[in-house]
């Protein structure tokens, strides 16, 4: 089963189905040299024009084995 985040303005509530644009964001490593990558959408909201912008996945790298 697909996982499906529903995604709301936050001015007005309306769900955005898709993001404009989508881009990863890797974040620094951890302790134990894992790091969290998340997966920022840019969204636009149809009815008020707001735009924002939100992680919609995120996942756990492990770190990089030698
Ligand atoms: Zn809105």
């Amino acid at each position: 089963m697909a996982e499906k985040a529903s995604i709301k303005c936050p001015s007005c509530g309306t769900e955005v189905e898709k993001p404009k644009k989508t881009w990863p964001l890797i974040g620094r490593p951890a302790r134990d040299g894992s790091r969290i990558k998340l997966m920022i959408g840019q969204f636009e909201c149809p009815r008020c024009g707001r735009k924002f912008k939100v992680a919609v996945k995120k996942e756990r790298i492990p770190p990089e084995g030698r």
